[in-house]
């Protein structure tokens, strides 16, 4: 019989086999557009921290001056005696940065997904969401109970298809991310709370790769679209372009409320330490105060993505900071991505199963504080690596 280390070894060889396994790289220094990559300097050019707030100063001073007050950890889960003043004072900075009645905070994005789902839907309902979800919201889905119907990325008569034969279930719910986190491109939000309200069906967006992008106040995709009046269930993070981490759903006060009573990622866990909240207070407030970083991220976005067409690669339908560049072959990502890192810049390739087999890709975000220098040589080395390919 096999021994318990031999059966992972096994599993792991096989991954190795196939170009899909990982491993982690270990970073100093504050995030930012360059790091310390396993002692050597590095261009970063696929971090989440959008605007530049994971190594913000005020950011920082907020988080230590929270700690001074209030110390560390919380102690408790929310309901029992781990809702300290940061967590009230920021949820009440969400709802009022989102426009909405009220909002919630959770330990991540992935377990705001998993919770507000969960509350929402369960055996005899529908969830409905697009091939190209990210991972929490098919986790969320599954974990719920309710029957899952996905269908093809973008599709929307699809879409309508499924709403159309869907009356017999108690409640439908489809769920879409805002940006797609791979692809880098737009739900489109319009079509569907249109198709959203002629199915009597609840809509939900995750704005995790939107909030503070996009949008004249960076409250993201539906603001972009001018669709937020038609979508009360909206979710976001705070750990990509806000710089920390958490997730939070804003609502109804009525929705907020049953969460509370209901979510069980919310109330069977750790309330986050009050200086995560502090901290996502002031990055809120430099997101509200500074409309020109996220514009400098897109002039920096548009620059990177018309280099990259020039230079014939495929970048999809990415429309924003998100810029997809296609290789295909998942070892043929990896070997672009390795050589990459030889000339001190950090854009690893994203492989299935995070993206579906024969899209591998360099999966390239820039961030404010990328300068035009930066992105001309993300494009010089590039343009060396994949025409003598
Ligand atoms: C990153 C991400 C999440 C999860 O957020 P975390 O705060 O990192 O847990 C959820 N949804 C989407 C679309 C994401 O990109």
């Amino acid at each position: 019989m096999k021994t318990f280390v031999n059966t992972l070894r096994d599993e792991l060889e096989e991954l190795k086999s196939r170009g899909l396994h990982r491993s982690l790289r270990i970073i100093d220094g504050i995030q930012g557009p360059r790091v310390t990559v396993e002692g050597r300097r590095c261009l970063l050019f696929c971090s989440n921290n959008y605007l530049g707030l994971a190594g913000h100063p005020a950011v920082l001073k907020a988080a230590s001056g929270a700690i001074t007050r209030y110390g560390w950890g919380s102690g408790a889960s929310r309901l029992i005696s781990g809702s300290m003043r940061p967590h009230r004072e920021l949820e009440t900075k969400l709802a009022s940065f989102k426009r909405r009645e009220a909002a919630i905070l959770f330990p991540s994005g992935y377990m705001a997904n998993v919770g507000v789902v969960s509350a929402l839907t369960g055996p005899g309902d529908l969830i409905v969401i697009d091939k190209l979800s990210h991972a929490s919201i098919i986790d969320a889905a599954r974990l719920s109970g309710a029957r899952l119907r996905v269908y093809p990325h973008g599709n929307m008569n699809k879409l309508e298809a499924i709403l159309a034969a869907a009356a017999a279930y108690r409640r439908r719910l489809v769920i879409t991310d805002g940006i797609f986190s791979m692809d880098g491109d737009l739900a489109p939000l319009g079509e569907m709370t249109g198709l959203a309200k002629r199915y009597d069906a609840w809509i939900m967006v995750d704005e995790a790769h939107a909030t503070g992008v996009l949008g004249e106040h960076g409250r993201g995709a539906a603001e972009f679209l001018g669709v937020e009046e038609n979508i009360p269930l909206s979710m976001g993070t705070l750990s990509k372009a806000l710089g920390g981490a958490g997730g939070f759903v804003t609502g109804p006060e009525l929705l907020i409320d049953l969460l509370r009573n209901r979510a069980r990622s919310f109330i069977y866990t750790t309330a986050p330490p009050p200086a995560l909240c502090a901290a996502a207070i002031a990055a809120i407030e430099i997101v509200e105060r500074e409309p020109d970083r996220r514009r400098r991220l897109l002039r920096n976005a548009e620059l990177l993505r018309e280099g990259l067409r020039a230079l014939g690669l495929d970048t999809m339908e990415s429309a924003f900071h998100i810029i997809p560049v296609i290789i295909g072959d998942a070892r043929n990502a990896v070997n672009l991505s390795e050589k990459l890192f030889g000339k001190g810049i950090l854009a690893p390739a994203i492989r299935p199963p995070t993206v579906p087999r024969g899209t591998s890709r360099l999966r390239l975000s820039v961030t404010t504080g990328h300068t035009e220098e930066d992105i001309y040589y993300l494009l010089d080395n590039l343009k060396g690596l994949t025409t003598c390919n």
